[in-house]
């Protein structure tokens, strides 16, 4: 079978216009879609896939990328939205109600958990944070009223790589719904519907497209995947009551990266392998975290599900992200480390990643966490995002920010 992640891209089964092929596939435009009669009208009722009703239910350009995306995650369906956030939101609102709960890792990507908070929270929707390192906390808190557990690995911000397959067996025999937000993995990582091999997995599958697939750093998209085609309906009927659409420029723009998405992301791996190896030398660091690191908090979760997948000998399998962060020793000040990142000149300032410009944001993890992590030292976070620069130089401008703050 050809490799999903990046010949299955490529050669995605498209219908171009008679007569008409290219690489890359046509873009179309439209609120309006028209009827051939009344008759075609009235029988369009169901916003589905059986036939186009109006722009934002769907054109051929945002079914073709929902359908590409659906292939690189092994799921049946997709639904784009407007950004990673809202395909979040439209997750939480479709199976969600009043009275239900819904349970985050206390690692989980913050908006999520601030969506919780300060929307779901005030339609009596209730919500509990766990430990994203103990299923037993987890197993604790599924009660009658969780509706929804979001999964999330490796971690936000501290890339801590849970026991994915421990979770996704607890969801299915509890028979809570499970989303994980993959967009770390990409669909290039791990398989999300199939972690085992035997086809655990998530019900739901999340993926910020404007992170790797978009690859610009000038896109905001989100998808949502999934192989249950009920799951699925519920999902759309929530996206479309919502007015969540995309704009077909965009798509276009993810559509051009696609074919790239499995070189960039192994790239990005490479890169960020060597510098937080080469950050772990550093005296300054106390902790480095990146789940292919040895000794990095769940870094077996990481090897089972992730270097399990490499075996397969497909590209970017048994992979990880562009991602590491370390923990500053608590003998720099704040004003150490806030001088170290201003010194940066390649690594630029700012959130988001999976675009060609390396990124760097600290985070005080005290504000973030409702606790410090036992398996975390203490001290400033510091997490960088590999882009597509040279590594010698990315490592060269680390050393040289690093001496200019006093921290070599
Ligand atoms: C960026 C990100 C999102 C949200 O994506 P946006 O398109 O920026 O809304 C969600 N989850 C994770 C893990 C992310 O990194």
């Amino acid at each position: 079978m050809s490799d999903p992640a990046s010949t299955g891209l490529i050669h995605h089964p498209y219908v171009p216009p008679a007569g008409f092929e290219a690489p890359q596939p046509g873009v179309f435009k439209a609120s309006t879609v028209f009827f051939p009669n009344v008759a075609a009208l009235r029988a369009s009722e169901g916003k589905d896939k059986s036939g186009y009703t109006y722009g934002l239910h769907g054109t051929p350009t945002t079914l073709t990328l929902e359908a590409r995306i659906a292939a690189l995650e092994g799921g049946a369906h997709c639904l784009l939205a407007p950004s990673g956030l809202a395909a979040i939101a439209n997750v939480a609102l479709a199976l969600l109600q009043a009275g239900d709960e819904v349970l985050i890792p206390d690692n989980a990507y913050g908006p999520n958990l601030a969506l919780a908070q300060g929307q779901l929270a005030r339609y009596g929707i209730t919500h509990q944070i766990y430990d994203a390192m103990n299923v037993a906390d987890l197993a604790d808190r599924i009660s009658a009223r969780t509706k929804l557990v979001w999964l999330e690995a490796a971690g936000s911000v501290t890339l801590e790589f849970p026991d994915l397959i421990a979770q996704a067996r607890l969801c299915r025999t509890r028979g809570v719904i499970c989303a994980l937000d993959n967009t770390w993995g990409a669909g290039l990582a791990f398989k999300p519907f199939d972690l085992d091999g035997a086809g655990l997995g998530a019900d739901v599958s999340v993926h910020a497209l404007t992170k790797y697939p978009s690859g610009g750093g000038d896109v905001l998209m989100g998808a949502i995947t999934t192989r249950d085609a009920a799951l699925h309906a519920r999902l759309q009927r929530a996206r479309a009551r919502l007015g969540f659409g995309v704009g077909a420029n965009d798509v276009e723009a993810v559509l051009r990266a696609l074919p790239s998405l499995a070189l960039r992301y192994a790239t990005a791996d490479r890169a960020a392998r060597e510098l937080a190896r080469w950050c772990a030398a550093q005296p300054a660091f106390a902790q480095v975290l990146h789940p292919a690191l040895p000794g990095s908090p769940g870094h077996a979760h990481w090897q089972q599900v992730c270097a399990a997948a490499e075996a397969a000998e497909v590209v970017g399998r048994g992979a990880a992200a562009g991602l590491w962060s370390v923990v500053v020793r608590e003998r720099h000040t704040q004003a150490q480390v806030d001088a170290f990142c201003d010194a940066l000149r390649l690594f630029k300032l700012g959130y988001s990643w999976g675009g060609p410009v390396s990124l760097v944001v600290p985070y005080d993890l005290n504000a973030m966490r409702p606790a410090w992590p036992a398996h975390l030292s203490r001290g400033i976070v510091l997490r960088f995002s590999a882009g597509l620069e040279n590594p010698r130089d990315l490592q060269a401008d680390l050393a040289q920010a690093l001496a200019a703050a006093g921290m070599a």
